[in-house]
């Protein structure tokens, strides 16, 4: 008998009717002699309209309250779920992350998983139960609820996979797998039967929204089998997993935008050893996450300092360079949001050149700017204008002929 654990996602659980599907399945499971862990997010727009809510009575909320209102999200899905078992004669027992026995660090709204302490969960499987455990939570170190930022509930599945050293994690979607890139921008998107780990990574922490990037981090430390798959339909979904020789044919696996990222410019900062140790020193003090950095060519002593954080981090980002701006002697700053980050990625690029070129020149020739770029060895990403996005993921994937079948 083996043990899965499986995650529902927030349009998976929309409805009653939803949740009746997904207890089929678990059922279904259940008959077939698995021990099933069911991971299960908030209903349909559920965490979006509280976080709507919230704005309408504070413009910056509280992060312990946020968590504590999100909470509740996830905590309604797992008792519906349960009792929609048992409407089925499935034994089934519903928990929060921390009834769960995970743990995490203080940093409410996008807290890390710690540990995960499963005895409670393990007494309920030897019982013969179907444990339901919310997604996206656990207990911080004041002992107060925490939730992994957007999409954590990914996470959840994963980190109690490798806890319980489950044989499978499945995480069940409205898409049938992990396709070249979003299929609800690029119409050619094309479905991968198994991605590496790292490509998974990349693809996740760029802005392919279907896996959190934590959840692959997990996976791939641990060795977890990871399955991306429909809950809709019966289909084969993607496989996640390490990396074979064979997967480096491939140059281009994928193509991801990022839309939630906002540049911050310094501006005409004298260029002086010590001073991006200083503004960068700040910014993790505030645990600001900063991603591309560019320095322009100095011109007179001074410089200009851009980078990028994901939107969210804003606020907090604002206020550390807002504080630091004449200690540095630093003329001014400045936000834009109309941006997106494009990146391609493969492990194929370790052993092929060319590609940054026909990268560019595939943009330029779409008359698409490049505003910032960063490489790593085995993807490329680039900041445009957020208007251009879907256009650059569009003909990225076409120039990288990502809707062909690879030959073996
Ligand atoms: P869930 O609610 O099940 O967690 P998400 O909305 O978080 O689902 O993730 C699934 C969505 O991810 C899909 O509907 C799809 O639009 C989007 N997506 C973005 N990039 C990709 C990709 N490369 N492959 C598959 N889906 C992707
Ligand atoms: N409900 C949370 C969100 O919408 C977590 C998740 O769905 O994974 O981000
Ligand atoms: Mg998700």
């Amino acid at each position: 008998m083996s043990l899965l654990v499986q995650k529902y996602g927030g349009s998976s659980v929309a409805d009653a009717e939803c949740m009746k599907r997904v207890a089929r399945r678990v059922h279904d499971t259940r008959m077939n002699g698995h021990s099933v862990v069911v991971v299960v997010s908030a209903m349909g727009k559920t965490t979006d309209n509280l976080i709507a809510l919230s704005r309408e009575v504070h413009a910056q909320p509280n992060d312990r309250e946020m968590d504590m209102l999100l909470a509740t999200g996830e905590q309604i899905s797992v008792a519906i779920l349960a009792m929609a078992l048992h409407a089925m004669g499935v034994d089934a027992v519903s928990m929060t992350g921390p009834q769960a026995g995970i743990t995490t660090d203080e940093f409410h709204t996008k807290a890390k998983i710690m540990g995960i302490k499963p005895d409670r969960i393990r007494q309920n499987l030897d019982k013969g139960r179907v444990v339901i455990v919310a997604g996206f939570q656990g207990l911080s170190p004041t002992e107060d609820i925490a939730t992994l930022g957007r999409g954590g509930s990914d996470t959840t599945a994963v980190a109690l996979a490798a806890a319980l050293k489950a044989d499978r994690c499945q995480i069940f979607t409205d898409v049938d797998g992990v396709y070249t890139a979003d299929p609800r921008v690029v119409e050619k998107a094309r479905k991968l039967d198994e991605i590496a780990y790292d490509e998974m990574l990349e693809l996740a922490s760029l802005g392919a929204k279907v896996l959190q990037s934590r959840a692959v981090e997990f996976a791939k430390k641990y060795d977890v089998e990871l399955e991306v798959l429909s809950s809709f339909d019966e289909k084969p979904g993607t496989v996640v997993r390490e990396e074979v020789t064979e997967m480096e044919h491939i140059v281009v696996r994928g193509v991801a935008a990022d839309r939630n990222q906002s540049k911050v410019t310094i501006q005409h900062v004298p260029d002086k050893p010590g001073v991006a140790a200083m503004v960068f020193r700040e910014l993790a003090a505030v645990n600001s996450n900063v991603d591309m950095i560019v320095q322009n060519v100095s011109e007179k002593g001074h410089t200009d300092i851009s980078f990028t954080v994901p939107r969210d981090d804003l606020p907090r980002t604002q206020k550390a360079v807002e504080g630091l701006l004449e200690g540095i002697g630093a003329a001014g700053v400045n936000y834009d949001d109309d941006i997106a980050k494009v990146s391609i990625v493969g492990v194929g690029m370790r052993s092929h050149s060319g590609v940054a070129h026909r990268m560019f020149d595939t943009l330029s020739r779409n008359q698409i700017n490049i505003e910032m770029i960063s490489t790593s060895e085995i993807k490329i990403s680039v900041v445009i204008r957020e208007e251009h996005a879907e256009e650059a993921v569009r003909v990225l994937h076409e120039a990288f002929e990502m809707d062909q079948v690879p030959e073996a």
